[in-house]
């Protein structure tokens, strides 16, 4: 007689929620039948924007495909090298790599789970020419400190924003302090499409014009190709989906921020490490990550209260064998490395109910009085 599952997301809660507006929208578009940069990839691109406060926006198939077509923009290439944080999703290392330009990792800080600046600066070679922060778990960067360095070795900024739509740091919304900001419509994401889905913003206009070309065989006009690009569009039917979604964004981040504030609460006084804020961010808690000395214990009280549970991420970037031609080995990146057995993530996002947090609460507390 156990009790009913607790998702980890529950995207179905949320359709329910939105369901006849949804249906139509969708049903919407494919009646009209523009499926490739329809109406609604236009529309939703000049919402997203604005959303935003920037002046561009280029819906792209993926969050992967935002962060790759940013760098080759950037005329990023073999022979380059772009500073990436190995504490990160493999994707952001992936769009690096698939440019041909090497992927310098570096550590991670250990309050705050972002990108080590001091660590940037050791890691800086002739050869660097961007720098991708990740607001990880939707906390942003330090981004101030990354941006002087950027200017001062004139190198670009390429964030990668996959997990912090409408974050800001201070006051400043992430995505749009770099060259670049990218972002990823993965379904789990804190606006997620039905599909894939990922949009880059910028300020520049020059940077814009030839995102939208790389993501359209180089084309401007049908079948005139003014470079080598790559079939990489956000679709119309899930440009209308993130349409219907958009303008819900900022509440449902109000919610995670509640259930966060809930789990802070109920967990206090308990042995787990909870998650810090930085004075100069207001984040979007894409994930809420604790960490603990018995991770194997802790799943399994999850797993007793059948409460889903996750790991973000277990094997460091720079120690998966994906990555071995860089020689990489265990102890290259300490904080990461000590984060990678002892980091678990808790059932997070808009619509979990307060009896919900609080069950989740309880069977970690019952782990760990
Ligand atoms: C999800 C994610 C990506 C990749 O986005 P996709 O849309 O899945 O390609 C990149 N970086 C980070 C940090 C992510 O979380």
């Amino acid at each position: 007689m156990s009790e009913p599952k607790i998702q980890f997301v529950d995207l179905l809660r949320q359709y329910q929620n939105l369901k006849p507006e949804m249906d139509a929208a969708i049903l919407r578009a494919v009646g009209r039948g523009d499926f490739i940069l329809g109406e609604d990839t236009r529309e939703f691109e000049k919402e997203f924007a604005a959303f935003n406060q920037a002046p561009h926006c280029i819906g792209v198939a993926d969050g992967t495909d935002a962060l790759h077509l940013a760098l080759l923009a950037l005329d990023i290439g073999p022979g380059d090298e772009v500073i990436v944080p190995t504490h990160t999703y493999i994707a952001s290392a992936l769009a690096i790599s698939n440019t041909g330009a090497k992927p310098v990792f570096v550590d991670c800080e250990p309050d705050f789970y972002s990108v080590d600046v001091k660590a940037i600066e050791r890691a800086l070679t002739p050869r660097t020419k961007a720098i991708m922060p990740v607001h990880l778990y939707g906390h942003p960067a330090d981004m101030d400190p990354i941006l002087q360095i950027a200017k001062d070795r004139k190198l670009a900024v390429v964030e990668d924003t996959a997990q912090g739509h409408g974050a800001t740091y201070k006051g400043r919304l992430c995505g749009t302090m770099g060259d670049i900001g990218c972002f990823s419509f993965y379904p789990g994401k804190n606006l997620g499409a039905y599909g894939d889905g990922g949009a880059v913003v910028t300020r520049d206009a020059g940077l814009a014009e030839k995102i939208s070309l790389l993501r359209n065989y180089g084309q401007k006009v049908k079948y005139v190709h003014t470079m080598k690009g790559f079939n990489s569009r956000l679709d119309t039917v899930q440009a209308a989906i993130l349409r219907v979604k958009l303008p819900h964004l900022a509440k449902w981040n109000d919610q995670r921020r509640a259930a966060a504030a809930r789990y802070g609460e109920l967990l206090a006084g308990t042995k787990l490490g909870l998650p810090k804020v930085a004075p100069y961010a207001n984040p979007v808690w894409h994930l809420y990550v604790v960490q603990t000395d018995n991770r194997e214990g802790l799943q399994k009280a999850l797993d007793a209260a059948n409460v889903s549970h996750g790991i973000h991420y277990p094997i460091p970037v720079h120690l998966q064998e994906a990555y071995r031609e860089l020689g990489h080995k265990q102890g290259d990146f300490p904080v990461t490395e000590a984060l990678a057995p002892r980091i678990l993530s808790l059932p997070m996002f808009p619509e979990i109910r307060g009896d919900e947090v609080e069950r989740v609460a309880s069977a970690v507390r019952g782990f760990s009085p």
